[in-house]
């Protein structure tokens, strides 16, 4: 058997028609009218994804095996099958408007790696575990990435079990009803590696024209609720000067977001993406506004700093427009560094393709944000169309998904071939 990959004229490659026609049958289920895709986690349609998922992946010889919070394993052994797995995956839950690849991609991809190696007749020396992480999209039952996190322990399988959907049924009851609980004696105690191939979820790779992104990390994410309390007053007798205008303070805070973030570029973001305005009447001056407030960087020093030029200038907005202020922080994920080996690999199986690619920072959380806390991780972006996703419109082509795969195997070859 050969393990050779690195020389072109025997250079391996997948079956980019191959995969393609598997992502568009992945994507009947749950097909929306526009083209997009409705499968949410833990759903009637989601157990008919991961039975479909199961019947490919066993039709390779895989063992496939669940944990408890149903995280779906599908091993292939190792020459050394004591040997920790590298992990290939992402998730197949999606949005009530998702779109066809987030997320899919990951787990098609790492699908057609296995193929591509079982039909090459290629051993590795560790063992390759395919994951599709349970209830990545949190819409049905928050938190997102709720397969991950236990997984990595940032939070409790009772916990996670206890979310109630919108209809008060349990994350717990709906996983047994689709027949998906498994053992956690199923799951790999540890990772020599994890890879996550993903369709961008941004513009830049398409800006730049480029086909693969090297990610290299996650942006720290802080989240804020603000609420500025002045005087609700009749809008007619109440002269100008004598306003608390607590919306009128609202639109300072909003500028000022934007401003930080302006002065932190390129990773700096900052975005009010939710407004509660009381009494929120034609004819009355708002006497309160709550906001939602996101602040991101890749850096975490900078991220601590741009937060605390938010608070300072809070003060002075509220201050300055007589209104009180109440904050309250409701998350704080420092910037993630995937690890140098893992991107490194990504970096080399991108140019031995030669396909364009980049190093870029993901925006956006993902299963391996989580995963890189336990384990030597990075992820592949490609790109899709304009940067949509969440989305029935979202579009990756067929050349960038085959260009990803084809990264995502030779990076897991690099890593699985590695002495135990
Ligand atoms: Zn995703």
């Amino acid at each position: 058997m050969t393990t050779t990959s690195s020389s072109h004229a025997t250079r391996l490659t997948i079956d980019g028609e191959r995969l393609w026609q598997s992502l568009m049958t992945l994507a009947k289920i749950g097909a929306t009218p526009k083209g997009g895709c409705n499968r949410q986690a833990l759903t009637e349609l989601d157990r008919q994804g991961r039975d479909l998922l199961t019947r490919w992946c066993e039709a390779e010889g895989l063992t496939v095996r669940f944990d408890a919070i149903g995280n779906l394993f599908a091993r292939r052994p190792g020459r050394d099958d004591t040997a920790d797995p590298v992990v290939i995956g992402s998730h197949i839950d999606t949005q009530p408007t998702g779109g066809k690849f987030d997320g899919c991609f990951g787990v098609l991809a790492a699908l057609e790696v296995i193929r591509t190696l079982n039909a090459q007749g290629i051993e590795t020396q560790r063992p390759l575990e395919l994951v599709a992480w349970t209830n990545e999209e949190g819409c049905r039952f928050a938190p997102c990435m709720m397969g991950s996190g236990v997984f990595v322990g940032q939070l409790t399988l009772d916990d996670a079990l206890s979310r109630r959907d919108a209809e008060g049924i349990s994350a717990g009851e709906a996983l047994a009803a689709i027949g998906y609980v498994g053992d956690d004696a199923h799951r790999p105690a540890r990772l020599a590696g994890y890879l996550e191939a993903h369709i961008e979820q941004g513009p830049i790779l398409e800006e730049e024209g480029d086909t693969i992104g090297v990610v290299t990390g996650a942006l720290g994410i802080q989240w804020f609720d603000v609420t500025l309390t002045g005087m609700a007053a009749h809008s007619g007798s109440t002269p100008m000067h004598l306003r608390r205008n607590a919306l009128l303070g609202a639109t300072r805070v909003i500028e000022a977001v934007d401003a930080i973030a302006m002065a932190h570029q390129p990773d700096g973001r900052g975005t009010v993406g939710a407004c509660q305005v009381l009494p929120n009447s034609r004819n009355v001056i708002p006497g309160e506004v709550t906001l939602s407030v996101d602040l991101r960087h890749s850096d975490g020093d900078v991220l601590d700093a741009m937060v605390a030029e938010f608070r300072q200038t809070l003060e002075k907005i509220a201050s300055a427009s007589d209104l009180a202020l109440a904050v309250t922080q409701t998350a704080n994920n420092p910037p993630q560094h995937f690890h140098p080996d893992c991107i490194a690999a990504v970096r080399r199986a991108a140019q031995a393709g030669g396909h364009a690619y980049r190093d870029i920072v993901s925006g956006a959380g993902h299963d391996a944000v989580l995963v890189a806390g336990v384990a030597p991780t990075a992820m592949i972006f490609i790109p899709c169309e304009k940067g949509i996703s969440h989305n029935e419109a979202e579009y990756a082509s067929p050349a960038d998904v085959a260009a990803g795969a084809d990264v995502l195997l030779h990076a897991t070859l690099e890593l699985a071939q590695q002495g135990a």
